[in-house]
């Protein structure tokens, strides 16, 4: 049987294409995902559910290759489930910034400029907190109130606005600065995944098929136009066309198997080039973080962990054009050890830098689907941004230093009381780790950007009836989180390519 479209991978992006895709009664589709399906709410583990947890399980295992600074390598984790990485994700729910989408538009993409992309995100966004109340979209999101807080991200609220910084309702309205509660993607603590989202309405329909534990090798290309896949088993699926959603890393690695990619590193890989497209796999754009831990007196009253309710977004020098860091609190938690700690708990924050200038890449170790790709994050190749990340460290010790969290916090414990403000971009080399945000290694561009590899409709330049359309295709590392970007982009691809989805 020949589907209308084979869609691979069931993560954020593919959620919504196949939701999309099947509204049309008349077009199969078939959603292929390496990992396992839970097609209904009672058959999800728990710990995917809860939002507060940081489950591990569903998990590709993919380590990142070792950072030129200090050689670090550390687990970089996707999703491998039915939702994909939203299934196991933190649930902050940032949109894009206008100023993001001016950059998508200075590379001449108009089409993805913010007046076009705004009325989207609104359409796609269920928002308990937005007033006035915009038309309900599928995806829930809503802040926690001061008062459902824990003592400590309360207190993290209180520094901030004594320390100088702007307190913001809505950190999802355009150009806003300062700190504030969290968006999220939960609600009562539950995760809402995008198969949750997407899939529940959807999974009825005679017209879609999901399938499970069906990893995709390579996609098969006859005469300049994708026919259909082949799975890791061996198996062959065609369709007429295919949609490529398996993830920042996942869609170069199949396109990089299929021979679309670099013709020199195709031939290092022993994969017979069937299209010398530069840019698979050439540019990935990463998030770092660091984390800074301070011993704090237990937290009132007693919590479980809840993470990421609180944030304060800043700009680390006059001349950025828009945030470039986020600092998140966490809640107070049970130190490990507790032998020879303080008082305990441990209270953790973040610096995380949303506007990196370092570049990685994805390649692959061989053309085995078995093998996971190369993926170099390149996190602080370019030493701008381990300055920025270090400034948030800076910032978050001004923030300790005021009352609210100065009378609770008794000592420093990472990147440690001895490291001076001087010293710590050696501090952030040594305990670097991502935001887990990776964008553009099948980016987007103009027929004229030799580093391009989808057109502007998410398109494969040079193969007919074959796209890419998740996080791999985002051109410009988004100065937020990269849920609620990718459901836009898949969203806004869908219309541009099948207006009567
Ligand atoms: C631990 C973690 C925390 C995060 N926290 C946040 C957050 O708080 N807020 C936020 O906005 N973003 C967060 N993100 C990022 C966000 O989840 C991703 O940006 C988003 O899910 C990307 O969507 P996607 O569709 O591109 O890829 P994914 O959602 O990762 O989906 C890709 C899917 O393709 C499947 N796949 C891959 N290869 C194959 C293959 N060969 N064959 C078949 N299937 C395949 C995968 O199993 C997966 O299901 C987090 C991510 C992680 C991992």
């Amino acid at each position: 049987m020949t589907h209308d479209v084979i869609v691979v991978g069931a993560g954020a992006a593919g959620c919504v294409v196949a939701a999309r895709l099947t509204e049309d009664a008349n077009r199969s589709v078939l959603l292929l995902e390496a990992g396992p399906h839970y097609a209904t709410e009672e058959q999800w583990p728990p710990e995917l559910l809860d939002g507060l947890g940081f489950p591990r399980d569903h998990d590709w295992g993919v380590v990142s290759a070792p950072l030129v600074n200090g050689g670090h390598t550390f687990p970089i984790p996707r999703g491998k489930v039915v939702g994909g990485s939203t299934a196991v994700n933190f649930c902050v729910a940032l949109r894009s910034r206008p100023t993001d989408h001016r950059a998508w538009a200075d590379l001449g993409l108009p089409r993805w400029s913010w007046d076009e992309v705004l009325p989207v995100y609104q359409a796609i966004e269920h928002d308990y907190n937005a007033e006035p109340r915009v038309p309900a979209g599928r995806v829930p999101i809503r802040r926690y109130a001061r008062d459902e807080l824990t003592d400590t991200q309360e207190r993290f609220l209180t520094a901030c606005e004594k320390a100088g910084f702007a307190l913001v309702d809505d950190h999802n309205a355009p150009d806003s600065l300062g700190a504030g509660s969290t968006p999220l993607n939960q609600v009562g603590g539950r995760r809402y995944n995008a198969a949750l989202v997407y899939l529940a309405d959807a999974a009825d329909r005679p017209n879609l098929t999901v399938r499970s534990d069906a990893e995709v090798d390579t996609v098969l290309i006859r005469d300049g136009r994708a026919v259909g896949v082949r799975l890791a088993s061996g198996e062959e699926i065609t369709a007429k066309q295919v949609v490529l959603s398996a993830g920042a890393y996942g869609s170069p690695a199949i396109l990089l198997r299929s021979g679309v990619g670099p013709a020199e590193h195709l031939r290092e890989v022993g994969v017979d080039v069937v299209a010398d497209l530069p840019g698979v796999g050439s540019v990935l754009l990463e998030h770092p973080a660091t984390p800074a831990i301070f011993a704090v007196a237990e937290d009132r009253p007693a919590q479980r962990p809840a993470p990421l309710r609180t944030m304060l977004s800043i700009k680390t020098s006059p001349a950025e054009p828009d945030v470039d860091v986020h600092i998140h609190a966490m809640a107070a938690m049970p130190a490990r050890p507790a032998e020879g700690h303080p008082t305990g708990f441990d209270l953790r924050m973040t610096s995380a830098l949303v506007a990196p200038h370092s570049v990685g890449s994805v390649r692959l170790a061989s053309a085995d689907p078995a093998a996971l790709p190369v993926v170099d994050t390149g996190i602080y190749r370019d030493p701008r941004d381990a300055e920025r990340v270090a400034e948030g460290l800076r910032v978050i010790r001004r923030l300790v230093e005021q009352s609210p969290l100065a009378s609770v916090v008794s000592a420093e414990r990472l990147p440690g009381a001895g490291v001076a403000d001087a010293d710590l971009v050696q501090a952030v080399h040594a305990t670097v780790g991502t935001y887990n945000h990776p964008v553009a290694t099948c980016r987007m561009g103009v027929d004229s950007d030799a580093g391009a590899v989808v057109d502007e409709t998410c398109r494969v330049r040079g193969i007919d009836d074959l796209w890419v359309i998740d996080a791999a295709a985002i051109p410009v590392s988004p100065r937020s989180t990269t849920t609620l970007p990718v459901l836009m982009l898949a969203e806004r691809a869908v219309s541009l390519n099948w207006p009567n989805a």
